[in-house]
């Protein structure tokens, strides 16, 4: 467990402006995919894993309204959730990656 990188791996999809979904502590070696990639739903985008601070393997999913790592995932009516199930908001943008492997 690493206790200094608390989020160990992570992909930051953008969905739109001040929507962004955020998926931690995925396996060392299995993001693929890089900053800027469009995805669609269905894209696999790397494995779950417990890369940072994790006891065991789970995906760490957040929605949230910045793009950055450890941005605060506002528990209120105003929380982007909803705005990811909407009709047509299919194609989303690899935000940011941090701490990929090399040779992806
Ligand atoms: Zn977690």
């Amino acid at each position: 467990m690493n206790l200094k990188n608390n989020w160990g791996n992570t992909v930051i999809v953008k969905h739109q402006d001040h929507l962004y979904s955020k998926y931690s502590h995925l396996k060392q070696g299995t993001i693929t995919v890089k900053k800027g990639e469009k995805v669609n739903a269905g894209t696999i985008i790397g494995y779950v894993g417990n890369s940072g601070r994790s006891p065991y393997p789970h995906l760490h999913f957040q929605v949230q309204r910045t793009p950055w790592v450890g941005s605060k995932n506002p528990l209120s009516s105003h929380s982007p959730f909803h705005l990811l199930f909407r009709k047509g908001a299919r194609t989303s943008f690899i935000r940011n990656t941090q701490n990929r492997s090399k040779g992806i």
